[in-house]
């Protein structure tokens, strides 16, 4: 097949805002393959139509950057200055390479006209090419390709190497003309493209009428997208909706895939990157598994040892995206991954099966089971702990108090909030769905002062165990708007005592009035409407996440603020 006979397509796909005619040219891009006598053109002219020769799993990119490709140009007898005044003028590298060419007699020496094949082969090669001499020797390829492109060529020649098409033509709207060219179902090749994540595969099977190919089966070292989560209002919500789901600790951290066959094993990030050189110690974890042959996933949390809390999520980047001195990273941000699901295992894909069996499933692979109902204490015990995979903390439950519990325990132990899923559900790939629902605190911290505290008791007898805490109004009068006692360490809560001690007005008893000195910031579930306080917002279940030695009474959020987020609180939960 031409290339000239592809541009003239992606011309009038460009040149439409309609999505449904966009599909219907591409419609007619897949005929004219299919009667080209090469019907194998069909997989590259996918890749190429979004921008790729590689599939999309896959990592490798052309690594062209704008400066390379005018050098090729360039090199072709086109004026520098001229073509870079040309992209000024129209913003595009493609428009402009194409104007100066329908403007300037080309001569070539070269009169065969390319073809899909030569283009696509070509600049995979040029993505293939590494070493000594490489730009130099990219550059020679792609430059005998421009020799010999007309004006329109040009044009989706340069952005297909600049991986960027702008012809408006995206993955599900070319599985949509698949489907409808094939007659086979959308929701089919959905299903398989999220499995495969591999355009150009799925076309090519169906030109050769072979859905059935072991090739489109879920396959170790081929990542697939996440199923993921929505938000839900409340938990009562969702346990009306699943009757008996099983909550899960929603971990502050980065998902993982993890792919393990013959002993060797590839971790994967949510955007599918390879992350495995990064985390050394996890793969050497999982190889240590006796279990083989198997992709699951999880959450992979910077830890700290010292309290058992995770570390900010920019640690975890800072990790995966370090690509030298590893070791030392190592030593400085420990990592523990909490797996959660499986998808493959033995030769045998997992995602048509039900949660309940496939946590089964995870259980043997790793040889760790947990039920936070009877495991609490052990593994409140093993958080310090320098353990290195773990499974997810569970809890299953129809009960809206002991599932509030284990949610505010989960964000006691310094996490996100909590995964509500249901049991009987199938694993859907790359979609969002309503079998898996995440419930967390998605509103903004407060920053509010302690105004009082009162002593504590039992095991908190030599602390102030809880605290008054409150905002203010624009004349800098304080309000309370709650007490909070949870998120602090025993090392915390040493500390809070010495600086209240410090700061004591008036003592009450079990309480004291302090001044307003101490800043702290708060995460709380929701703010309510309430009696209680004066100021007439309670905040429900607030918990310190850190000291703002940083700011004052000055500093902190006001009566106004409280206002504003209980607002778009209350918006939000009705648009869920
Ligand atoms: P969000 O990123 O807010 O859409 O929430 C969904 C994400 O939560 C998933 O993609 C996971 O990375 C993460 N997560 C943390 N803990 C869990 C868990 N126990 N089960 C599933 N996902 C989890």
């Amino acid at each position: 097949m031409l290339w000239k006979d592809v541009c003239e397509i992606y011309n009038k796909i460009e040149n439409t805002t309609k999505r449904l005619e966009k599909r219907d040219y591409f419609i007619k891009l897949i005929d004219k393959v299919k009667h080209s006598g090469k019907p194998k053109d069909l997989k590259k002219i996918c890749y190429l139509t979004i921008g790729r020769v590689f599939p999309e799993y896959d990592e490798r990119e052309l690594g062209i950057g704008s400066k390379l490709l005018i050098g090729a140009i360039v090199s072709t007898g086109i004026k520098e200055k001229e073509l870079l005044e040309k992209i000024k003028e129209t913003g595009d590298i493609g428009l402009a390479i194409e104007k100066l060419k329908s403007s300037i007699k080309q001569v070539s020496l070269f009169t065969k006209p390319l073809e899909v094949d030569e283009v696509y082969e070509t600049l995979r090669k040029v993505a293939e090419i590494e070493g000594e001499q490489s730009q130099k020797k990219k550059l020679r390829h792609i430059s005998s390709l421009f020799l010999r492109a007309s004006p329109i060529e040009s044009r989706y020649l340069a952005r297909v190497i600049l991986e960027d098409m702008r012809i408006g033509m995206n993955i599900p709207t070319i599985i949509e003309a698949l489907s409808l060219y094939f007659n086979v179902p959308k929701e089919k090749l959905e299903r398989i493209y999220a499995v495969t994540n591999d355009i150009g595969l799925l076309a090519e099977k169906l030109m050769e009428e072979d859905l059935d190919s072991e090739e489109l089966k879920l396959r170790v070292f081929r990542p697939i997208k996440p199923m993921l989560a929505q938000l839900v209002p409340s938990i009562k919500d969702a346990i009306n909706e699943m009757k008996m789901p099983q909550f899960e600790t929603k971990y502050d951290g980065a998902r993982v895939q993890i792919h393990k066959k013959d002993g060797k094993v590839k971790i994967y990030s949510r955007r599918l990157e390879d992350v495995t050189n990064a985390i050394p110690e996890i793969r050497e974890a999982i190889e240590k598994l006796e279990a083989d042959n198997f992709i699951i996933e999880g959450e992979c949390v910077a830890i700290d040892t010292s309290t058992g809390k995770p570390r900010p999520f920019q640690d975890i980047l800072r990790r995966f995206r370090r690509k030298y001195d590893i070791d030392k990273m190592m030593k400085e941000i420990n990592l523990r991954v909490y797996l959660f699901d499986v998808l493959y295992y033995k030769g045998r894909e997992f995602i048509d099966l039900p949660l309940s069996e496939r946590r089964k499933t995870l259980e043997e692979i790793l040889g760790i089971e947990n039920d936070w109902r009877k495991d609490r204490e052990k593994i409140e015990r093993e958080l310090k702990s320098k353990k290195i995979i773990d499974i997810s903390y569970k809890l299953i439950t129809d009960d809206v108090e002991e599932a509030e519990e284990f949610y505010k325990w989960s964000l006691g132990i310094g996490h996100e909030g909590v995964m509500i899923k249901n049991l009987d559900a199938i694993y859907t790939p790359g979609s969002r769905v309503r079998t898996m629902y995440k419930f967390k605190p998605t509103l903004e911290n407060l920053d509010v002062v302690i105004t009082k505290a009162k002593r504590g008791m039992g095991k908190r007898k030599d602390w102030f165990g809880s605290y008054e805490i409150s905002v203010r109004d624009e004349e800098g009068n304080l309000y309370s708007i709650g007490h909070v006692g949870t998120g602090l360490t025993e090392d915390d809560l040493e500390r809070l005592t010495k600086m209240i001690n410090e700061i004591i007005i008036e003592d009450l008893g079990e309480e004291v009035v302090v001044e307003p000195k101490i800043v702290v910031e708060v995460a709380y579930e929701e703010i309510q409407k309430s009696d209680k306080y004066p100021c007439g917002y309670a905040l429900r279940f607030p918990r310190i996440v850190r000291f703002r030695e940083d700011k004052s009474v000055n500093d902190i959020n006001t009566l106004d603020d409280v206002k504003r987020i209980y607002e778009i609180q209350h918006k939000a939960v009705e648009t869920v």
